[in-house]
């Protein structure tokens, strides 16, 4: 491989790790996480406001104030709980569905990956014309991680360390083992403890958009008890 393609490769992959991150703390932050008053002016147009309306009622109804209550790593206190909810998505038909097959909103499903991908679209055409072909396969592969760590890596964030070895895929349990993985997992855990910051899997973003919160003594306290890994 020749310098020039390493190069492009790597600008590429770099430039679309940081759009990457930036648009995921911020789609997150206003979109799945959107205040109630935002959502308000969304149902006034319901229909060119669908998707976004979904999104925050999976992410932010269902995986944050339905679910895991108890704490990170339960996700229902009681089979009484999960019926609750069961019943409140049958209501909700097809859109309620996908939720339930997504784990109760766990993993991406539907129109929530649709809202994740989109805005990442305009970063393609843009790396095209600057840095060629491997400097926008590059980019692309960096756009692809935050779908696929809602995907594959965030159901194992809400296990401890020791379940998540037991259960996850050989090689996504050897990234769990990483540093940039055991972070991810402790901002995740400071995400659903103080939502209003936290917001990336694809770590960065969070940092450079102030939205950053280093766990205190008693989050990390907290975080050990569940089991989850804190060095
Ligand atoms: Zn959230
Ligand atoms: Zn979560």
């Amino acid at each position: 491989m020749s310098l020039s393609v390493l190069g492009n490769l790597t600008c590429g992959f770099a430039g679309g790790y940081l759009v990457a991150s930036l648009i995921e703390s911020a789609m997150h932050q206003h979109v799945s996480d959107a205040p109630k008053k935002t959502v308000k002016r969304w149902e006034r147009f319901p229909r060119l406001f669908r998707y976004l309306i979904r999104t925050r009622y999976s992410h932010h109804i269902v995986h944050h104030r339905r679910t895991f209550k108890q704490d990170h790593i339960t996700q229902f206190r009681s089979m009484s709980e999960q019926e609750a909810l069961d019943q409140e998505l049958a209501d909700r038909g097809r859109h309620g569905r996908i939720i339930q097959r997504s784990s109760y909103a766990v993993r991406l499903h539907g129109s929530g990956a649709l809202v994740f991908v989109a805005p990442l679209l305009p970063a393609v055409p843009l790396t095209a014309f600057t840095l060629g072909v491997w400097g926008t396969l590059g980019c692309c592969a960096a756009l692809a991680l935050p779908p696929l760590f809602s995907h594959f890596i965030h159901p194992f964030l809400h296990m401890p360390h020791s379940k998540a070895m037991r259960e996850a895929p050989r090689l996504t349990a050897w990234l769990l083992r990483r540093w940039y993985f055991r972070s991810m997992a402790r901002n995740h855990y400071m995400h659903h403890r103080y939502l209003a910051s936290n917001f990336n899997l694809v770590l960065g973003g969070d940092v450079l958009r102030r939205r950053y919160r280093s766990p205190t003594e008693s989050d990390l306290g907290e975080m050990q008890r569940l089991g989850l890994r804190i060095d």
